[in-house]
């Protein structure tokens, strides 16, 4: 196969190249002197110069790895943007992949995006996040014990230089299972001593950015308001009830998955309540006339076709990545006078549930209630406000101002630290880390 290697290719593709060429293991990285992009292997030099040079995804990335699992066979990766607040972090995704690049952008994407969030949120974490090729086959529920073992042989492997956590596509219980064979992961399950459930606290969290949305919008409270939501899974089902303590006067919800329905139509009856089963593709939930548009279901569904129909003030949500392309569909929103509040801005509760357990876990701490009061600086409200200042000013969308101002965050050094995490990545490739 050699440097014929493409990135249009099915990820198998990948992992016949990485047998042939001995080893199991793989990396891509930015020199820090040179600033060339280097891999471990030249069957990957195509691949490499492919991602180099491009524009969208790729953002001089201090690292990716790849490890073909030893008990499962999954191809793993994990994607380390920059580190200069502090470990990579962010969590595994598991996830189907068509092509070599859909399966590497989607890293190098969403480990940025990671930093993002974790510097907007004053976390002293960098961006990094972990990417397993799932394969499309019948009997996953008995592999997938080995293969987030494998995982976390993987995350020992790094030294640290990435912590882990849950994603799409990752339960609990395999959080467990990473957590037998690594100590570099957060979002381990409470009976080992981890943070539990993150979609409770995710909730509260976007319902502060939509509440100081509102307010510089000059609209007021939640009270009274119409919400129209897409997706009723974990995090909807708790906002729900928080927009209910803040007497919103009707909510409109929709979801592809009749249980997800069910339960929220068991749950929550006697108000101005709307619960539909929709087909996959069916996006009318964006057409509904609401005051705030929640899209709290998957990635990318804010895009041309959508926002012409949308027909709030403003849209805040909980899902990750929902530009599709982002500097045009936050412009888009802009000059539809729609108040867009950026997905990294507004969900980080996530990640501050379970970013700093090994400090302690316990109900009720202010080192994470904090970050939903109006008073702490780095606070989601006061983040908030600070990029609608900033975006007044500047012209510029939210969602512009929200990523400048993460980019100026990402650099600060961590103040004990520095930047240690470029040293373990440059230990592993001295050390023949892909050799091993
Ligand atoms: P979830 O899987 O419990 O819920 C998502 C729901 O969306 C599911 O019920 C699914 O059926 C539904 N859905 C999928 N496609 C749909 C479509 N086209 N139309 C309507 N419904 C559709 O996930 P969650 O934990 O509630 O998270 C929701 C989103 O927020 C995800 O994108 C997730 O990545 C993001 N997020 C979650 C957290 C968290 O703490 N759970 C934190 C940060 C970001």
């Amino acid at each position: 196969m050699g440097s014929m290697l493409d990135w249009n290719e099915p990820v198998d593709s990948f992992i016949d190249a990485m047998k042939k060429s001995g080893p199991r293991r793989a990396w891509f990285m930015t020199d820090p002197e040179s600033g060339e992009y280097r891999t471990s292997h030249p069957a990957f030099d195509g691949v490499a110069g492919r991602i180099a040079g491009d524009e969208r995804d790729y953002h001089a990335h201090e690292g990716s790895f790849f490890e073909i699992g030893k008990e499962s066979g999954y191809l793993l990766s994990a994607h380390i943007h920059k580190t200069v607040r502090g470990q990579a972090a962010g969590g595994v995704r598991f996830w189907t992949y068509d092509t070599i690049e859909s399966f590497i952008r989607d890293g190098l994407r969403l480990s940025r995006g990671m930093g993002h969030k974790n510097a907007l949120a004053g976390l002293w974490w960098g961006g990094g996040k972990g990417v397993i090729a799932r394969r499309r086959n019948g009997s996953e529920s008995e592999l997938r014990k080995h293969v987030y073992r494998d995982y976390g042989r993987f995350m020992s492997g790094l030294c640290g230089c990435y912590i882990t956590a849950e994603d799409a596509g990752t339960r609990p219980e395999d959080m467990a299972n990473v957590y037998r064979t690594t100590r570099y992961t957060t979002c381990i399950p409470s009976e080992f001593g981890g943070s539990g459930n993150p979609s409770i606290l995710t909730a509260r969290g976007v319902v502060v950015a939509m509440e100081a949305a509102l307010e510089a919008l000059g609209m007021g409270t939640l009270e009274g308001k119409t919400i129209a939501m897409q997706g009723l899974g974990n995090v909807s089902y708790y906002m729900v009830g928080y927009l209910r303590e803040r007497r919103v006067r009707r909510i409109v919800g929709a979801d592809i998955d009749a249980d997800a329905v069910a339960r929220v139509r068991a749950d929550y009856a006697g108000g101005e309540f709307d619960w539909r089963e929709v087909n996959a593709g069916d996006n009318s939930i964006f057409e509904e006339a609401c005051d705030v548009l929640a899209p709290n279901a998957v990635g990318a569904t804010l895009n041309a076709a959508t926002i012409p129909e949308i027909r709030a003030a403003l849209v805040c949500g909980a899902a990750n990545n929902q530009l599709e392309d982002p500097a045009r569909d936050a412009r888009a929103m802009q000059e539809r006078g729609i108040l867009y509040v950026p997905d990294f801005l507004a969900n980080r509760m996530g990640i501050v549930n379970c970013a700093n357990e090994q400090y302690g876990v316990f109900d009720g701490d202010a080192a994470i209630e904090s970050h939903l009061d109006r008073a702490r600086p780095t606070g989601i409200w006061r983040r908030c406000i600070e990029v609608f200042e900033r975006a007044k000013r500047s012209g510029r969308t939210p969602a512009e101002e929200a990523e400048a101002l993460a980019e100026e965050l990402s650099d600060e050094a961590h103040p004990i630290w520095g930047h240690r995490g470029r040293i373990i990545i440059g230990h592993l490739v001295t050390a023949g880390w892909a050799e091993g």
